[in-house]
């Protein structure tokens, strides 16, 4: 297993002091300026802002301190340049890529994705004459087939939803890469690494470019908020601002304020999640009434020397496959009592959810094939409960079966 960077809470105590005016006095916790827009002092901060002056607040879809807070803690935290904060992670995830894409260019991704993402490939980006291709994650090689001088951006998700099947980053970056030298055009490697989570996987040391996250999960850990983040270099995250004035899915303050609250415990959640998903899918593999769990750090899962490579820890998502098909899955969820039936993950909640029912609806059954999604399957975000009232919960639900 990969050594962890951060050996105690050095992450949500990282420190941007200097960086704004708040740093050394005043509230302990950032304020959150709850405003669409700012008073001028006088014209002259017009006129300023007129010349490009881009210190001067104007109007909350282009800045807002509390925001742009967030931002910088995200990027110091994810070892990036620069972060740009969104209202979800799907309003991250489609600027980014319409940031990148215009007509006539093509994208490869690996196949396995969140749901929102695939059906965003598949249903909008034809309207823009943007073409998605899919490389299959056992032959990375076809890479160098897959990508054509079109190519503008390599996309890929690892651990994947819901089977937490894994992308090998390393090998991916590198024949990348490598097409990048042929076609001596630069391609840019983006990686939606919200089920990991910077704790759990560190893609910039990969040589991925950009990094995206929907905040909605374990960076806002609460259930509580909606958000979505990019991560990269800087020229590159300013021309993902740009676009996202046009497209206007910025961060609302208080969503920005909810979550700077949450980053201060984002490492023990993190910590905590990892250790109840890994007790709880140890007891899951032994029981009878389990045909299958999928769990990273299990030997039994098919990519775990991988996970070791590429992995500091394991996460809080345990998919589970029980008997009885999809009604054996709908029984199961419906008669746990500390376990929540809710879609969603990376709570302080431990959440369940049928894939057939909720990510990967409006699939087909090829689709669900290629997704490796069965009827049976339940998603598990596993939380901080007390990991004896969790596995007490699981049992008394599967006794039901
Ligand atoms: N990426 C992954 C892996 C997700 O699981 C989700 C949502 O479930 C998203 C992106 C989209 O995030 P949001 O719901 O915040 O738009």
């Amino acid at each position: 297993m990969k050594k962890s960077k951060f050996s105690s809470l050095s992450l949500s105590t990282k420190s941007i002091h200097g960086k704004h005016p708040h740093a050394f006095k005043g509230p302990v916790t950032f304020p959150i300026y709850q405003t669409s827009t700012y008073r001028f002092e006088n014209s002259n901060d017009a006129i300023r802002y007129a010349h490009g002056d881009s210190n001067v607040l104007v109007y909350t879809r282009y800045h807002n301190p509390t925001v742009n807070e967030v931002e910088d803690r995200i990027a110091l935290m994810e070892d990036g340049e620069a972060a740009a904060l969104f209202s979800s992670g799907m309003a991250a995830i489609s600027t980014t890529i319409l940031s990148l894409c215009k007509s006539g260019n093509e994208i490869v991704s690996t196949p396995a994705l969140y749901g929102g993402t695939y059906r965003f490939f598949r249903d909008t980006l034809p309207n823009y004459d943007i073409t998605v291709k899919y490389v299959d994650p056992n032959s990375l090689e076809d890479l160098m087939y897959l990508i054509t001088p079109k190519t503008k951006l390599v996309y890929l998700e690892t651990p994947t939803n819901p089977t937490l099947s894994l992308i090998d980053i390393e090998k991916l970056v590198k024949l990348t890469r490598k097409m990048e030298k042929e076609f001596r055009k630069k391609i840019t490697i983006v990686i939606d690494n919200t089920f990991a989570t910077i704790l759990n996987q560190k893609p910039f040391d990969f040589g991925v470019d950009v990094i995206v996250e929907s905040s909605t999960k374990y960076l806002g850990g609460h259930a509580d908020l909606m958000g979505g983040v990019v991560i990269g270099m800087k020229k590159f995250i300013g021309q993902v601002k740009e676009l996202a004035k046009h497209l206007g899915g910025c961060a609302d303050p208080f969503a920005a304020f909810l979550l700077d609250r949450s980053l201060k415990t984002f490492e023990l959640r993190i910590q905590r999640q990892n250790e109840n998903a890994f007790a709880l899918a140890k007891a899951l593999e032994k029981h009878p009434k389990v045909s299958r769990v999928i769990y990273p750090s299990l030997p039994s899962h098919p990519h775990h020397k991988l996970a070791k490579k590429q992995m500091s820890g394991f996460g809080g998502m345990v998919t589970i496959e029980v008997k009885g098909g999809v009604k054996g899955a709908v029984k199961v969820c419906d008669s746990l009592k500390v376990a929540v039936n809710a879609m969603s993950l990376g709570g302080v909640e431990t959440l369940v959810s049928i894939p057939v029912y909720s990510s990967h609806v409006k699939m087909s059954k090829d689709e669900l094939a290629k997704h490796g999604v069965t009827p049976g399957m339940i998603r598990i975000s596993v939380g901080v409960e007390g990991i004896k009232d969790l596995i007490e919960d699981f049992e008394q639900a599967l006794r039901k079966l």
